[in-house]
């Protein structure tokens, strides 16, 4: 049991160390950043293309730390009554360029009356972010369709709502569908392996639950299961 503890406060200390690390490299970064855009503004036409190229790689490495930042430092959720639709609206919003740039046909089917969950809305967009980013890059090719849709499932007396994103690229791969919630799984060649991970995380500190399967759409299914407010 000493072992275990040791282990355990190893590991802890491990994780507010990344995070701390983390969190000082995102400030520079964001300066960094924000002076190839301002130097981009006022670059001749040969030097604008390299400025952008800064500008680009330092917003993914923000996005890198970011991931590892949520990872070693998982933040308990307050949580509230919320409305799980506005969190994806968030999301979509938020996405509506990827979107466009990929030409994808989003598809958003909420229910008529919709329930509130007990959830963070902070975490939640968070976690769906991650999903939603799969489901992008995985209708790379374009011109494909994504779906979002919500409902209300009773299972052994209990409610939940269950939000829905399902995709028609190439679906789970048998090896990705083993794996997948391991830290540091990809198949991609500049995929952390974090991001579901972080979902699973994000969803089982909301007693909820991740299901993940194929979708009739042709590609991948991935469900958020939510445990309904006030019960
Ligand atoms: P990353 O996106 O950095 O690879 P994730 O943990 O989000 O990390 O995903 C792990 C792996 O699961 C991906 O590399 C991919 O193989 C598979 N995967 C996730 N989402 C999808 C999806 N919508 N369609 C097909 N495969 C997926």
């Amino acid at each position: 049991l000493l072992e275990q503890l040791n282990q355990a406060e190893r590991l802890a200390s491990l994780g507010r160390m990344v995070a701390g690390v983390a969190h000082e490299i995102r400030n520079p970064l964001g300066i960094v950043r924000s002076t190839a855009e301002l130097l981009g503004s006022r670059a001749d036409p040969v030097q604008k293309p390299l400025a952008e190229v800064i500008v680009e790689e330092s917003t993914r490495l923000n996005s890198i730390v970011t991931e590892f930042l949520d990872f070693a430092r998982p933040q308990a959720p307050k949580l509230k009554p919320i409305n799980l639709e506005q969190v994806l609206d968030h999301n979509l919003n938020v996405l509506v360029p990827e979107v466009e740039r990929l030409n994808i046909e989003l598809l958003r089917e909420y229910m008529r009356t919709p329930v509130s969950v007990m959830g963070d809305a902070d975490l939640l967009y968070r976690a769906f972010l991650n999903i939603f980013n799969n489901a992008l890059q995985a209708a790379e090719t374009g011109g494909l369709k994504v779906r979002v849709s919500t409902r209300e499932i009773s299972q052994n007396g209990r409610d939940f709502v269950v939000a829905a994103i399902e995709d028609q690229g190439p679906g789970f791969s048998k090896e990705a569908k083993a794996s997948l919630f391991d830290p540091f799984f990809t198949t991609k060649e500049k995929g952390t392996g974090l991001g579901m991970s972080i979902v699973s995380n994000i969803v089982a500190s909301h007693k909820g639950r991740v299901e993940v399967g194929d979708s009739p759409l042709g590609g991948a299914k991935v469900e958020v299961w939510l445990p309904v407010a006030g019960e």
